[in-house]
Order: structure tokens, then C-alpha cells, then sequence
């Protein structure tokens, strides 16, 4: 038996206020003063509705490195920072360069229930950079894979990205590139500049970034392929993909909520939460890519959540891992930097955070306007007030987030996902509760359509 709600009073992507009915796993009606009848109301005064976020770069760790995240409490994580969907990254062990490991991917996010999973598939097999992996059967797997990435590595080798950009062609999909010149950042520590001059630490030149994109926005134009680029962090970057794009080459690019805000001026300190690769660049970088989003050079905000046991990050910054969480972070780091210094209206969220991400992973039942006929994907969220994030905000199994103690705008309020609540009034439902939900309907989707699980409607 569906549940059914009527949404009351939200403003639509920051715009009209309106009503939003959901019967199943479909928005039915949204319009002004609609009748409740018997549908649960959710009182929405003074909420966005945004279509359900969307992640296309998330690291959930299963299968295999169980210790750092799994599918279902990424998911949670997920679910808490208002995303209904996640692309998951395929450097996992085994590495996900198979329709084996999407397929199971993709079977423990559907029993999870909290929001859709997409795998990505490797590019190459291992992520060894050396041969193709098996990118044709991933595709074609239940997982219907169309993005691909080497993330944690860059295919440095331009023959194999060539390959790589040929043969998604063939089946509409794109690839994601780790933008990482390998041998120009040997040993690298930080961004290379003055601080790490002054702190005596190998640094991470921009130009090892620049230099891949440079490359592969004109391999991408050559074979007429699509290329998705990583988390752009340099202000040369950005003028390469205004560049590229005003050629008329198929690039996208996405930017991390960490690298719209943070700088290199934090490294100073030896906390290892603020090492990240790419590493957080200068204040004129930070500057550059806001304005790349704003100007829609950057497609979209993509969060790079990549959880790692407490003993890899409470060390010494040298042998501290790379990576940090950053889903239950996200939306409230694109309102402080973007929404609140004019940069973004809420309807351009809806558009970085869901719209774009959704079509550029070929996500059909996420990033739909909110109106009638639409999948049930929705995230309300309340912009007004702050509070001070605390590890009592993180669901996943790692606690390493740059904004513990500091105070963000927003609430996340409500994340329906497939016509169901996985976060309701702040608060988690309970695994066993979205778990019933996510089954009944699959059963109810299979015994309508007669499609597979994970299938693209
Ligand atoms: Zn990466």
C-alpha cells in the first residue's frame, strides 16, 4: 500500500508557491490550494522544493573497503543531505571495471532503499591505466552504466583515453577524467605555490591539472566524444573549458563545494581534513571557479565524499589519506558561497545540483522540473537560520569534514526518494522502514512494466 502526501505550500525551486501531490512514485498535481484528501500533509511553509540532488561523484567504498563507508550508510549520508541519487565511483576492490560489480553495486543500493546508486565503471581494467576494461558489457548490464572513470587515477595515457572516448560513443555515454598529470605530481603534498614554498611541502602544480584537460577537450573534439572533467579546482581550468566549450567541443565540468570555499591557507595547520585531491588551491582559484559556476562554465556541483577509516586521517599530514565526506555538507556550502553572495538563485541549485548532474550520467528518473507526471524525487529545505555542524550531522562511516564547529546556513528538511520519505523532518528514517518501502516498489515496478530493477524509464 503506497503512501500518499500532499505537500503544502512550497516554494518551487525558490520560486511560486505551490502545492505538490504525490500518489506512488509520481508527482500527480502541483498547483495552489489542492485538496489533501486522506494524503499525508507535509506542512512546507517557508521551504524550497527542489527536485531531488543529485551526486555524480561519490565515493561509497562497497565492495571492499567496508571500513570506510558502505552503500547503505553512504546513502544515508546521502539521504540526509537532501541527494536521492548517487554515482557511485568504481575504485572499490574489486575495482568495479565489470557488469559483475555494477550489478551487485546496484543491488545493495535498491535494498538499501535511501537513493538511487548508479555505478560508474571503470575505464580501465584495475584502474591500471593499461587496457580498456569491459566498458561495453557494463553498459548493457541491469546497471546500464554510461559513465566511466579511472577517479583516484587520471588515464594519462592519450592512446587509452582516445580508446576510451571512441568507444563510449557508441552507446551514448562519457568520460569522467581524474585530471592528475601523474608525473608532475610526484609526491605531492599540497598545491604548489607560496605556502607550500613556506611550509616546505611538495606541491601539486595547477598546470598538472590544466594540462590533462588541455589535452583531453581536444581529444574529446577529434573523435567527437563526450568528456565529463572531475573536479576542477584551478583558475586556468576554468579558462580552458570556457575555451573548449566556445568551440563547440562536448566538455562538462564539475567543481567540489570544498574547492568553492576552501584555500591552501588551511593546510598551515597539518590538519589532515583538509587534504584532498586535488588539493585546495588559492584564493584566486576559489574565486575563478565561483565565477565559472556562475557563469555556467562549471556545469555542475559534484561533492568528491571520500570517507576513510579515522587511523588514515588522524596521522601526520604526509601519511594522512586524501579525501573528506562531504554530502551532508553540500547544499549548505552552495547556499553560503553561491545562493547567499548572489551568485546562484535556488533554481540554478536545482539545475547544478540535480537537472544537469542527472542528464550528464544519463539519470532519466532524476532531475525532472517539479510538475505533474514527474518521479517522485524531492528535497525541501528550509534556507533560513544556521546552526553549528557537528559530527551529530554525519551519517557515514567517516567523521572527516571540514566544517565540524563552524556554522552553515540551511536545513535540509525532507528527502523523498521513489514516492517514499528517507529523511523526515530533519530526521533518518530507519534502515528497515525505507528498506520495506524500496521492495514494495520494486515489486509493484517489475509487476507494472515488467522491467528489470535499475532499469531507465
Ligand atoms: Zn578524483
Amino acid at each position: 500500500m503506497s503512501e500518499r502526501f500532499l505537500i503544502r505550500g512550497a516554494s518551487v525551486e525558490g520560486g511560486a508557491i505551490r502545492d505538490i501531490r504525490v500518489e506512488g512514485t509520481t508527482i500527480v498535481e502541483v498547483g495552489a490550494g489542492l485538496d489533501a484528501a486522506g494524503a499525508r500533509v507535509i506542512d512546507a511553509d517557508g521551504l524550497i522544493a527542489l527536485p531531488g540532488l543529485v551526486d555524480l561523484h561519490t565515493h561509497l567504498r562497497e565492495p571492499g573497503y567496508e571500513a570506510s563507508e558502505t552503500i547503505l550508510t553512504g546513502t544515508r549520508a546521502a539521504a540526509a543531505g537532501g541527494f536521492t541519487a548517487v554515482f557511485a565511483m568504481p575504485n572499490t576492490s574489486p575495482v568495479a571495471d565489470t557488469a559483475g560489480v555494477v550489478e551487485q553495486e546496484l543491488a545493495l543500493g535498491l535494498a538499501a532503499g535511501y537513493a538511487t546508486v548508479q555505478p560508474i565503471g571503470a575505464v580501465t581494467v584495475g584502474q591500471q591505466g593499461e587496457r580498456l576494461a569491459e566498458l561495453g558489457a557494463m553498459a548493457r548490464s541491469r546497471a546500464n552504466v554510461r559513465v566511466f572513470s579511472d577517479d583516484g587515477f587520471c588515464v594519462w595515457d592519450p592512446l587509452i583515453m582516445r580508446r576510451a572516448l571512441e568507444y563510449v560513443k557508441s552507446f551514448g555515454g562519457v568520460v569522467a577524467q581524474h585530471a592528475q598529470d601523474p608525473r608532475l605530481t610526484e609526491g605531492a603534498q599540497m598545491n604548489e605555490g607560496s605556502v607550500s614554498a613556506e611550509l616546505g611541502l611538495a606541491g601539486w602544480p595547477a598546470v598538472a591539472e590544466e594540462s590533462i584537460i588541455a589535452r583531453d577537450v581536444l581529444l574529446a573534439e577529434h573523435v567527437g566524444s563526450r568528456l565529463h572533467v572531475c573536479h576542477l579546482s584551478t583558475a586556468g581550468s576554468v579558462d580552458i573549458i570556457r575555451w573548449a566549450k566556445a568551440r563547440g567541443i562536448n566538455v562538462t565540468a564539475e567543481v567540489t563545494p570544498h574547492h568553492l570555499l576552501l584555500t591552501d591557507e588551511l593546510v598551515r595547520g597539518y590538519d589532515a581534513r583538509y587534504k584532498v585531491n586535488p588539493p585546495l588551491r588559492r584564493e584566486e582559484d576559489v574565486l575563478a571557479v565561483r565565477a565559472g559556476l556562475a557563469d555556467g562554465t562549471i556545469d555542475i556541483v559534484a561533492t568528491d565524499h571520500a570517507p576513510h577509516p579515522a587511523e588514515a586521517k588522524s596521522c601526520e599530514w604526509q601519511a594522512a589519506a586524501n579525501g573528506m565526506v562531504g554530502l551532508e555538507s553540500a547544499v549548505h556550502i552552495v547556499q553560503r558561497v553561491m545562493v547567499d553572495e548572489g551568485l546562484l538563485s535556488w533554481a540554478d541549485v536545482a539545475r547544478v545540483m540535480s537537472r544537469t548532474p542527472a542528464r550528464i550520467g544519463g539519470l532519466a528518473t532524476h532531475g525532472t522540473p517539479i510538475s505533474a507526471g514527474a518521479p517522485a524525487e524531492i528535497t525541501l529545505y528550509d534556507p533560513s537560520g544556521s546552526r553549528v555542524f557537528g559530527t551529530a550531522d554525519l551519517h557515514g562511516r567517516s567523521h572527516d569534514s571540514p566544517y565540524l564547529g563552524t556554522s552553515l546556513p540551511g536545513r535540509v528538511v525532507t528527502t523523498m526518494h521513489d514516492g517514499y520519505l528517507t529523511l523526515d523532518d530533519g530526521v533518518l528514517v530507519d534502515a528497515e522502514t525505507v528498506a520495506a518501502h524500496a521492495a514494495r516498489v520494486a515489486t509493484h515496478r517489475v509487476g507494472q512494466s515488467g522491467a528489470a530493477p535499475g532499469a531507465r524509464v
